[in-house]
């Protein structure tokens, strides 16, 4: 099969014929009809996240199921599927308590710890694929359906882990991002007013077409300020933080008025002062959230089936340009999502 191959960290693609995929015990077998470009696999392409080389990356996939292994049930060919990023066990207590990001066996993520879906055929543990549910037109919308089960389900998953209720004030940092604008039309969507926040002016549009009511400049103004400002000293109900650095979230955590919320998902890692006496007397609460589970996967895809948001994909290339694409997610030039179409 053709397959894009990085064979290291900050390499250039190269555009490969290996062998084709072999089902084994437990396994299926689809051919990939898109995936999702996204700045977390553009960070393993740039050697920013760990990885075993040579890797096929890519995981926000929409396929159909052409073989399964010995063992396999509920998955035949013909399925149209997508793909779970994380390579859970789907027995330990965790996953039995339905929250797989936080397997205790996991293998990893799917186009990291085995290749992904920047080829003609992907394999994988039969239950790591994700049936599409009927009414999902992926045959005319690849591109679109296939990045849901990162980008449109992670944020998702943020309205539960954050509480966020109808009519409350929602603040995402890192708005312009291609997961950042995918909160905005979901904060929307759950009825909050959404404040937008980022750096990248040109962005600005997009958020606003996207459901942002607000936007900040992070660029040249004080990120707190701004947010108490536009709520009248109150403060905000929630913040989500896309870029959490320490400098986002501690604007974040000052802005947040009485039981706000702040949520942290991205970023490297870094420690950050917060108010405990403002999170006793305002009973606010620091969260992470960590991608999404299966089940929100299904009601995500759902949501879009029910014509009730769709994922915003604005730049769709074949396989032969992935290097040329992954150069504008680089660049920060991408609104909402870049994707490959393969088969
Ligand atoms: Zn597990």
């Amino acid at each position: 099969m053709k397959a894009m191959v990085l064979k290291g960290p900050n390499t250039p693609f190269e555009l490969c014929t290996v062998p084709d995929p072999v089902a084994g015990a437990g396994e299926a077998v689809a051919r990939v009809i898109a995936c999702g470009s996204g700045l977390t696999i553009q960070h393993i392409k740039a050697g920013r996240i760990a990885a075993r080389f040579p890797r096929i990356i890519g995981h926000e996939i929409t396929g159909e199921i052409v073989a399964v292994g010995p063992g396999v049930t509920g998955l035949e060919a013909g399925d149209g599927v997508t793909a779970y990023y994380y390579l859970n066990c789907g027995h330990c207590r965790w996953c039995l308590a339905n929250l797989e990001p936080l397997c205790t066996n996991s293998g990893g993520n799917v186009g990291r710890n085995c290749d992904g879906g920047y080829a003609e055929y992907i394999k994988l543990p039969a239950h790591i694929f994700i049936k599409l549910p009927e009414g999902l037109d992926y045959k005319s919308h690849p591109a679109e359906i296939g990045v849901i089960t990162d980008a449109l389900a992670t944020p998702y998953k943020v309205l539960r882990r954050a509480r966020i209720k109808a009519g409350e004030t929602v603040a995402v940092i890192g708005a312009g991002g291609g997961v950042g604008i995918h909160q905005v039309m979901l904060a929307k969507w759950a009825r909050a007013r959404v404040i937008a926040v980022d750096v990248a002016r040109d962005k600005f549009e997009a958020c606003r077409k996207a459901g942002a009511d607000q936007v900040v400049d992070a660029s040249t103004s004080n990120v707190a300020e701004a947010l108490l400002d536009l709520t009248g000293g109150r403060g905000v109900d929630v913040v989500v933080d896309y870029v959490s650095a320490a400098s986002t979230l501690e604007a974040g955590s000052k802005a947040l008025g009485r039981h706000g919320r702040l949520v942290t998902l991205g970023g490297a890692g870094q420690t950050f002062k917060a108010s405990s006496l403002d999170m006793l007397l305002k009973e606010q609460d620091l969260l992470g959230s960590r991608y999404v589970t299966r089940s929100e996967i299904l009601e995500t895809l759902d949501l879009v089936a029910r014509g009730e948001v769709w994922p915003l994909v604005t730049d769709i290339r074949p396989l032969e340009d992935a290097e040329a694409l992954h150069e504008q997610v680089e660049q920060g030039r991408v609104t909402g999502r870049a994707a490959l179409l393969i088969g």
